[in-house]
C-alpha cells in the first residue's frame, strides 16, 4: 500500500519524535523509526544503547512496539538518522523487518531534515532473503 503524503508526513513526524528520545550516549547517533502495520496502526521506536555496545536499533524498537500491540505485518518502515547522509537499516534490522514483511513492504529513509527521502522495497535491501517460510512453518 502506497502512503499518502499526509500519512508519510505523520510517519516522519513520529520517527523524529522517537529520535528525540534516542538513548545513544556511546555512538551519539540518534535514530528514529516508525512503522505502519497492516491495518494502518503506526508504531515508533528509537535506538537504545548499552555500555557493552549491544543495544537495539530504532527499527527493532518500533517492531517491538508493534508486536506488543498485536500487529505482525509491516506495511511501511520510515527511518530518520542524525545527518544528511541517509541512515538505511543495518543488516540485523533488514532481517528483523523481513520477519514481518510482505512482497510490498516499503522502507523509506529520510535525512535529518525529514527530506531527501529514498524509497525501497524490502526485497531491494535484502534480496533472496531467508524468512519464516524457509522453515516450512
Ligand atoms: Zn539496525
Amino acid at each position: 500500500m502506497r502512503l499518502s503524503e499526509e500519512q508519510l508526513s505523520e510517519m516522519i513526524a513520529l520517527a523524529k519524535k522517537a529520535q528525540a528520545n534516542a538513548y545513544c550516549p556511546h555512538s551519539k547517533h540518534p535514530v528514529g523509526s516508525s512503522i505502519m502495520a497492516e491495518g494502518g496502526s503506526i508504531y515508533a521506536g528509537c535506538n537504545v544503547e548499552t555500555a557493552n555496545y549491544k543495544g537495539i536499533c530504532a527499527e527493532g524498537s518500533a517492531i517491538s512496539a508493534m508486536i506488543y500491540n498485536g500487529d505482525t505485518v509491516i506495511n511501511t518502515v520510515v527511518v530518520i538518522g542524525p545527518t544528511e547522509h541517509l541512515c538505511t537499516p543495518c543488516g540485523d534490522c533488514r532481517q528483523r523487518i523481513r520477519e514481518f514483511a510482505t512482497a510490498k513492504t516499503e522502507v523509506i529513509v529520510v535525512d535529518c531534515n525529514g527530506e531527501n527521502k529514498k524509497e525501497y522495497l524490502l526485497d531491494e535491501l535484502l534480496p533472496d532473503s531467508f524468512g519464516p517460510e524457509n522453515l516450512n512453518l
